[in-house]
Protein backbone atom coordinates (compact mmCIF):
# COMPACT_ATOMS: atom_id res chain seq x y z
CA UNK A 1 0.00 0.00 0.00
CA UNK A 2 0.71 3.53 -0.42
CA UNK A 3 1.70 5.40 2.39
CA UNK A 4 2.73 9.47 3.35
CA UNK A 5 5.89 8.65 6.07
CA UNK A 6 8.47 10.61 7.93
CA UNK A 7 11.87 9.65 6.22
CA UNK A 8 13.97 11.53 8.37
CA UNK A 9 14.60 15.18 9.78
CA UNK A 10 12.13 17.24 7.59
CA UNK A 11 11.88 15.05 5.03
CA UNK A 12 8.75 13.08 3.96
CA UNK A 13 7.79 10.47 1.38
CA UNK A 14 4.69 8.70 0.07
CA UNK A 15 6.19 5.13 0.14
CA UNK A 16 5.04 1.80 -0.60
CA UNK A 17 4.77 -0.55 2.06
CA UNK A 18 3.06 -3.70 3.43
CA UNK A 19 -0.34 -3.57 4.55
CA UNK A 20 -0.38 -3.87 8.41
CA UNK A 21 -1.15 -7.06 10.15
CA UNK A 22 -3.55 -6.96 12.36
CA UNK A 23 -3.62 -8.49 16.12
CA UNK A 24 -6.62 -10.47 18.13
CA UNK A 25 -7.60 -7.03 19.27
CA UNK A 26 -7.15 -4.97 16.28
CA UNK A 27 -9.10 -3.46 13.79
CA UNK A 28 -7.88 -2.72 9.79
CA UNK A 29 -9.29 -0.16 8.64
CA UNK A 30 -9.50 0.74 5.34
CA UNK A 31 -8.70 4.18 4.80
CA UNK A 32 -11.10 7.14 3.70
CA UNK A 33 -9.84 10.11 4.39
CA UNK A 34 -7.31 11.87 6.65
CA UNK A 35 -6.63 15.32 7.65
CA UNK A 36 -3.39 16.97 8.06
CA UNK A 37 -2.73 18.84 11.67
CA UNK A 38 0.42 21.16 12.49
CA UNK A 39 1.50 18.95 15.04
CA UNK A 40 2.28 16.80 11.85
CA UNK A 41 4.31 19.84 10.29
CA UNK A 42 6.26 20.24 13.86
CA UNK A 43 7.28 16.41 13.77
CA UNK A 44 8.58 16.89 10.49
CA UNK A 45 10.11 19.92 11.15
CA UNK A 46 12.30 18.44 13.82
CA UNK A 47 15.48 18.72 13.08
CA UNK A 48 16.79 15.65 14.72
CA UNK A 49 16.15 12.01 14.09
CA UNK A 50 12.57 10.97 15.92
CA UNK A 51 13.56 7.39 15.27
CA UNK A 52 15.40 5.07 12.93
CA UNK A 53 12.79 3.54 10.69
CA UNK A 54 10.29 5.33 8.87
CA UNK A 55 7.03 6.61 10.28
CA UNK A 56 3.67 6.44 8.71
CA UNK A 57 1.96 10.10 9.43
CA UNK A 58 -1.68 10.76 10.53
CA UNK A 59 -3.78 11.35 13.54
CA UNK A 60 -6.45 12.23 12.09
CA UNK A 61 -8.29 9.53 10.55
CA UNK A 62 -11.94 8.17 9.01
CA UNK A 63 -12.30 5.36 7.58
CA UNK A 64 -14.27 1.91 6.99
CA UNK A 65 -13.38 -1.37 9.14
CA UNK A 66 -11.86 -3.69 6.16
CA UNK A 67 -10.67 -6.96 9.10
CA UNK A 68 -11.81 -7.43 12.29
CA UNK A 69 -9.65 -9.31 14.92
CA UNK A 70 -10.44 -12.98 16.50
CA UNK A 71 -11.05 -11.20 20.27
CA UNK A 72 -13.00 -8.13 18.79
CA UNK A 73 -16.51 -8.44 19.67
CA UNK A 74 -19.12 -5.71 18.41
CA UNK A 75 -17.58 -4.49 15.32
CA UNK A 76 -17.83 -6.07 11.68
CA UNK A 77 -16.54 -5.57 8.49
CA UNK A 78 -17.79 -2.29 6.51
CA UNK A 79 -18.55 -0.40 9.77
CA UNK A 80 -17.57 3.17 8.49
CA UNK A 81 -15.96 5.40 11.91
CA UNK A 82 -13.59 7.77 13.11
CA UNK A 83 -10.45 6.50 14.94
CA UNK A 84 -9.77 8.32 18.73
CA UNK A 85 -6.22 9.56 18.40
CA UNK A 86 -5.00 8.78 22.13
CA UNK A 87 -4.26 4.47 22.12
CA UNK A 88 -4.31 4.31 25.92
CA UNK A 89 -4.16 1.55 28.47
CA UNK A 90 -7.52 1.43 28.93
CA UNK A 91 -7.10 0.77 32.85
CA UNK A 92 -5.27 3.20 34.81
CA UNK A 93 -7.33 5.26 37.06
CA UNK A 94 -7.20 8.36 34.43
CA UNK A 95 -8.69 6.17 32.09
CA UNK A 96 -11.24 4.18 33.45
CA UNK A 97 -12.09 7.94 34.95
CA UNK A 98 -12.89 8.90 31.04
CA UNK A 99 -9.26 11.42 31.36
CA UNK A 100 -7.75 8.70 28.51
CA UNK A 101 -5.91 12.07 27.34
CA UNK A 102 -3.72 11.78 30.72
CA UNK A 103 -3.71 7.77 30.88
CA UNK A 104 -1.26 7.01 33.85
CA UNK A 105 1.01 5.10 31.44
CA UNK A 106 2.01 7.58 29.74
CA UNK A 107 3.73 9.49 32.53
CA UNK A 108 3.59 13.33 33.63
CA UNK A 109 4.49 15.42 30.69
CA UNK A 110 4.41 12.56 27.82
CA UNK A 111 1.70 11.88 25.01
CA UNK A 112 -0.39 8.44 25.22
CA UNK A 113 0.63 6.57 22.45
CA UNK A 114 -0.55 8.55 19.19
CA UNK A 115 -1.12 7.18 15.49
CA UNK A 116 1.38 9.12 13.15
CA UNK A 117 3.18 10.78 15.98
CA UNK A 118 4.70 7.72 18.17
CA UNK A 119 2.71 4.75 15.92
CA UNK A 120 1.76 4.07 12.61
CA UNK A 121 -1.01 6.39 11.35
CA UNK A 122 -3.06 6.56 8.96
CA UNK A 123 -1.76 8.69 6.23
CA UNK A 124 -1.85 5.19 3.59
CA UNK A 125 -4.70 3.01 2.24
CA UNK A 126 -4.76 1.30 5.59
CA UNK A 127 -3.86 1.54 8.90
CA UNK A 128 -4.03 -0.61 11.92
CA UNK A 129 -5.92 0.53 15.37
CA UNK A 130 -7.02 -0.77 18.67
CA UNK A 131 -11.31 -1.91 18.35
CA UNK A 132 -11.27 0.18 21.40
CA UNK A 133 -10.22 3.85 19.86
CA UNK A 134 -13.20 2.82 16.47
CA UNK A 135 -16.02 5.38 16.63
CA UNK A 136 -18.94 4.90 14.79
CA UNK A 137 -19.84 7.74 11.94
CA UNK A 138 -22.63 6.49 10.23
CA UNK A 139 -22.93 8.05 7.02
CA UNK A 140 -20.76 11.40 7.83
CA UNK A 141 -18.72 12.02 5.06
CA UNK A 142 -15.06 10.93 4.98
CA UNK A 143 -13.60 14.64 4.53
CA UNK A 144 -15.83 15.99 7.01
CA UNK A 145 -15.28 13.36 9.33
CA UNK A 146 -11.41 12.94 9.36
CA UNK A 147 -11.17 16.87 11.11
CA UNK A 148 -13.44 15.52 13.64
CA UNK A 149 -11.07 13.34 15.23
CA UNK A 150 -8.34 15.90 16.33
CA UNK A 151 -9.23 19.36 15.07
CA UNK A 152 -12.73 19.35 16.18
CA UNK A 153 -12.14 16.93 19.34
CA UNK A 154 -9.25 19.66 20.72
CA UNK A 155 -11.12 22.24 20.25
CA UNK A 156 -14.40 20.75 21.80
CA UNK A 157 -12.23 19.64 25.01
CA UNK A 158 -10.14 22.68 25.74
CA UNK A 159 -13.63 24.23 25.30
CA UNK A 160 -15.85 22.44 27.64
CA UNK A 161 -13.06 22.47 29.90
CA UNK A 162 -13.66 25.96 30.42
CA UNK A 163 -17.50 26.37 30.34
CA UNK A 164 -17.91 27.33 33.77
CA UNK A 165 -16.12 30.74 31.98
CA UNK A 166 -18.38 30.47 29.37
CA UNK A 167 -21.87 32.09 30.19
CA UNK A 168 -24.17 33.85 27.95
CA UNK A 169 -23.02 38.03 27.60
CA UNK A 170 -19.66 36.86 28.11
CA UNK A 171 -17.21 36.90 25.75
CA UNK A 172 -14.32 34.18 24.31
CA UNK A 173 -11.65 34.56 22.20
CA UNK A 174 -10.23 32.21 19.66
CA UNK A 175 -6.31 32.97 18.54
CA UNK A 176 -5.59 31.34 15.14
CA UNK A 177 -8.31 30.36 13.02
CA UNK A 178 -6.79 27.37 11.03
CA UNK A 179 -7.66 24.07 11.52
CA UNK A 180 -8.73 23.91 14.78
CA UNK A 181 -9.39 27.13 15.14
CA UNK A 182 -12.04 27.48 12.96
CA UNK A 183 -14.10 24.73 14.25
CA UNK A 184 -13.44 25.99 17.93
CA UNK A 185 -15.43 29.08 16.50
CA UNK A 186 -18.16 26.82 15.50
CA UNK A 187 -18.53 24.83 18.60
CA UNK A 188 -18.17 27.81 20.10
CA UNK A 189 -21.54 29.11 18.91
CA UNK A 190 -23.00 25.47 19.48
CA UNK A 191 -22.25 25.09 22.86
CA UNK A 192 -22.44 28.09 24.79
CA UNK A 193 -23.74 31.85 24.54
CA UNK A 194 -21.14 33.77 24.15
CA UNK A 195 -19.70 36.56 22.01
CA UNK A 196 -16.97 35.04 20.14
CA UNK A 197 -14.22 37.39 19.21
CA UNK A 198 -11.63 36.18 16.65
CA UNK A 199 -7.66 36.85 15.95
CA UNK A 200 -5.29 35.81 13.15
CA UNK A 201 -2.28 37.64 11.34
CA UNK A 202 -4.26 36.77 7.81
CA UNK A 203 -6.87 38.65 7.42
CA UNK A 204 -8.72 35.83 5.17
CA UNK A 205 -8.45 33.58 7.63
CA UNK A 206 -10.35 36.23 9.63
CA UNK A 207 -13.01 36.08 7.13
CA UNK A 208 -13.18 32.14 7.54
CA UNK A 209 -14.16 33.05 11.16
CA UNK A 210 -16.44 35.28 10.24
CA UNK A 211 -18.23 32.38 7.76
CA UNK A 212 -18.18 29.95 10.69
CA UNK A 213 -19.56 32.25 13.18
CA UNK A 214 -17.63 34.57 14.62
CA UNK A 215 -19.22 37.81 15.91
CA UNK A 216 -15.90 40.07 14.89
CA UNK A 217 -12.34 39.45 13.90
CA UNK A 218 -9.68 41.25 14.17
CA UNK A 219 -5.77 41.03 12.91
CA UNK A 220 -3.38 40.82 15.46
CA UNK A 221 -0.93 44.22 16.03
CA UNK A 222 0.18 46.29 18.55
CA UNK A 223 -2.82 47.66 20.30
CA UNK A 224 -5.07 43.85 19.94
CA UNK A 225 -5.01 43.73 23.53
CA UNK A 226 -5.98 47.36 24.37
CA UNK A 227 -8.79 46.69 21.45
CA UNK A 228 -9.93 43.48 23.24
CA UNK A 229 -10.24 45.46 26.43
CA UNK A 230 -12.31 48.23 24.93
CA UNK A 231 -14.38 45.60 23.63
CA UNK A 232 -14.97 44.35 27.08
CA UNK A 233 -15.21 47.48 29.01
CA UNK A 234 -11.93 46.86 30.40
CA UNK A 235 -12.95 43.62 32.47
CA UNK A 236 -11.29 41.75 29.72
CA UNK A 237 -12.10 38.46 27.80
CA UNK A 238 -13.80 35.29 29.90
CA UNK A 239 -12.15 32.36 28.18
CA UNK A 240 -9.09 32.50 25.55
CA UNK A 241 -8.15 30.27 23.44
CA UNK A 242 -4.68 29.82 22.01
CA UNK A 243 -4.59 27.54 19.22
CA UNK A 244 -1.11 29.47 18.14
CA UNK A 245 0.97 28.82 21.29
CA UNK A 246 3.40 31.53 21.09
CA UNK A 247 5.26 34.06 23.18
CA UNK A 248 2.77 36.71 21.22
CA UNK A 249 0.14 35.12 21.45
CA UNK A 250 0.65 34.05 25.17
CA UNK A 251 1.18 37.68 25.97
CA UNK A 252 -2.28 38.57 24.57
CA UNK A 253 -3.98 35.70 26.32
CA UNK A 254 -2.08 36.93 30.26
CA UNK A 255 -2.59 40.52 29.13
CA UNK A 256 -6.48 39.64 28.16
CA UNK A 257 -8.17 37.21 29.82
CA UNK A 258 -10.89 38.50 32.76
CA UNK A 259 -11.08 38.03 36.19
CA UNK A 260 -12.05 34.15 37.07
CA UNK A 261 -11.25 33.74 33.13
CA UNK A 262 -10.39 30.74 31.58
CA UNK A 263 -6.98 30.80 29.06
CA UNK A 264 -6.55 27.84 27.57
CA UNK A 265 -2.89 26.56 25.49
CA UNK A 266 -3.89 24.30 22.99
CA UNK A 267 -1.13 25.45 20.39
CA UNK A 268 2.29 23.89 20.96
CA UNK A 269 4.58 26.84 19.33
CA UNK A 270 6.62 27.10 22.82
CA UNK A 271 5.09 29.77 24.37
CA UNK A 272 6.00 31.34 27.66
CA UNK A 273 3.30 33.12 29.76
CA UNK A 274 4.51 35.90 32.13
CA UNK A 275 2.07 35.03 34.72
CA UNK A 276 3.15 36.61 37.76
CA UNK A 277 1.79 36.45 41.68
CA UNK A 278 1.73 40.19 42.24
CA UNK A 279 -0.95 41.94 44.02
CA UNK A 280 -4.31 43.69 42.68
CA UNK A 281 -4.12 46.74 40.49
CA UNK A 282 -1.09 45.97 38.34
CA UNK A 283 -0.41 44.17 35.33
CA UNK A 284 -0.53 41.16 37.37
CA UNK A 285 -2.85 37.93 36.19
CA UNK A 286 -6.55 38.55 37.66
CA UNK A 287 -8.09 37.95 40.44
CA UNK A 288 -9.33 33.44 39.92
CA UNK A 289 -8.03 33.50 36.09
CA UNK A 290 -7.51 29.75 34.83
CA UNK A 291 -4.77 28.46 32.79
CA UNK A 292 -4.81 25.09 31.43
CA UNK A 293 -2.39 23.02 28.70
CA UNK A 294 -4.86 21.25 26.84
CA UNK A 295 -4.30 18.20 25.43
CA UNK A 296 -6.78 16.33 22.77
CA UNK A 297 -9.45 15.09 24.25
CA UNK A 298 -11.76 11.84 25.40
CA UNK A 299 -13.49 9.58 24.00
CA UNK A 300 -16.47 10.82 25.24
CA UNK A 301 -15.46 14.42 23.58
CA UNK A 302 -15.01 12.71 20.57
CA UNK A 303 -18.55 11.04 20.51
CA UNK A 304 -20.05 14.68 21.44
CA UNK A 305 -18.10 15.92 18.29
CA UNK A 306 -19.56 13.51 15.51
CA UNK A 307 -22.93 14.34 17.12
CA UNK A 308 -22.38 17.75 16.49
CA UNK A 309 -21.07 16.93 13.23
CA UNK A 310 -23.94 14.67 12.17
CA UNK A 311 -25.94 17.16 13.07
CA UNK A 312 -24.88 19.82 10.62
CA UNK A 313 -23.52 21.65 13.78
CA UNK A 314 -20.05 21.66 13.01
CA UNK A 315 -18.71 22.31 9.28
CA UNK A 316 -15.14 21.53 8.52
CA UNK A 317 -13.63 24.12 5.55
CA UNK A 318 -11.19 21.73 3.94
CA UNK A 319 -8.57 21.80 1.08
CA UNK A 320 -8.67 18.11 -0.53
CA UNK A 321 -5.32 16.40 -1.76
CA UNK A 322 -4.60 13.29 -3.40
CA UNK A 323 -2.39 11.13 -0.79
CA UNK A 324 0.84 11.61 -3.24
CA UNK A 325 0.34 15.25 -3.20
CA UNK A 326 0.84 15.16 1.00
CA UNK A 327 4.42 16.54 1.17
CA UNK A 328 2.57 19.66 -1.10
CA UNK A 329 0.03 20.14 1.17
CA UNK A 330 2.66 19.73 4.10
CA UNK A 331 4.19 22.87 2.41
CA UNK A 332 1.45 24.62 1.98
CA UNK A 333 0.67 24.51 5.38
CA UNK A 334 3.63 25.81 6.52
CA UNK A 335 3.70 28.83 4.45
CA UNK A 336 -0.09 29.26 6.37
CA UNK A 337 -1.82 28.87 2.88
CA UNK A 338 -4.33 26.31 3.91
CA UNK A 339 -8.07 27.66 4.28
CA UNK A 340 -9.31 25.27 7.37
CA UNK A 341 -7.99 21.93 6.66
CA UNK A 342 -6.01 20.03 4.32
CA UNK A 343 -6.96 16.53 4.02
CA UNK A 344 -5.84 13.31 2.22
CA UNK A 345 -8.10 11.23 0.35
CA UNK A 346 -5.74 7.58 -0.33
P1 LIG B 1 -2.99 25.71 11.49
O1 LIG B 1 -1.65 25.92 10.88
O2 LIG B 1 -4.08 25.10 10.68
O3 LIG B 1 -3.55 27.10 12.06
C1 LIG B 1 -2.76 28.03 12.73
C2 LIG B 1 -3.41 29.41 12.58
O4 LIG B 1 -2.76 30.31 13.45
C3 LIG B 1 -3.32 29.99 11.18
O5 LIG B 1 -4.58 30.50 10.79
C4 LIG B 1 -2.29 31.12 11.32
O6 LIG B 1 -2.53 32.17 10.43
C5 LIG B 1 -2.54 31.53 12.77
N1 LIG B 1 -1.39 32.20 13.41
C6 LIG B 1 -0.07 31.91 13.30
N2 LIG B 1 0.66 32.73 14.07
C7 LIG B 1 -0.21 33.55 14.70
C8 LIG B 1 -0.07 34.62 15.64
N3 LIG B 1 1.14 34.99 16.09
N4 LIG B 1 -1.19 35.25 16.08
C9 LIG B 1 -2.42 34.87 15.63
N5 LIG B 1 -2.61 33.87 14.74
C10 LIG B 1 -1.52 33.22 14.27
O7 LIG B 1 -2.75 24.83 12.81
P2 LIG B 1 -3.73 23.79 13.54
O8 LIG B 1 -3.60 22.46 12.89
O9 LIG B 1 -5.05 24.43 13.73
O10 LIG B 1 -3.00 23.64 14.96
C11 LIG B 1 -2.93 24.76 15.83
C12 LIG B 1 -1.95 24.48 16.95
O11 LIG B 1 -2.50 23.50 17.83
C13 LIG B 1 -0.61 23.91 16.49
O12 LIG B 1 0.40 24.39 17.36
C14 LIG B 1 -0.80 22.42 16.70
O13 LIG B 1 0.43 21.73 16.81
C15 LIG B 1 -1.57 22.44 17.97
N6 LIG B 1 -2.35 21.24 18.30
C16 LIG B 1 -2.42 20.94 19.62
C17 LIG B 1 -3.19 19.88 20.04
C18 LIG B 1 -3.29 19.57 21.50
O14 LIG B 1 -3.78 18.51 21.85
N7 LIG B 1 -2.88 20.46 22.37
C19 LIG B 1 -3.90 19.11 19.10
C20 LIG B 1 -3.83 19.47 17.76
C21 LIG B 1 -3.05 20.54 17.37
ZN1 LIG C 1 -3.24 17.07 15.77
Amino acid sequence: MRALQWTGPETVAVNEIPVPDIGPGDLLIKVGAAGICHSDLTLVNFPYKIREDPLTLGHEVAGTIAAVGADVVGREVGERGVVYLFWTCGICRECVSGNENVCLAAGRVAMPPCPGLTEEGGMAEYVRIPASTFVPIGDLDFLQAAPVADAALTAYHAIRGAKEALRPGGTALAIGIGGLGHVAVQILRAISGVRVIAVDIAQEKLDLAAECGADLGILSGDDTAQQLLDLTGGRGVDAVFDFVGVDATAKLAVETVAPNGAYRMVGIGGGVPEITAGPAGGPAWPWGATVRKSLGGTRSDLYACVALAQAGKLHMEIERFDLEDGPEALQRLDKGQIRGRAVLVP
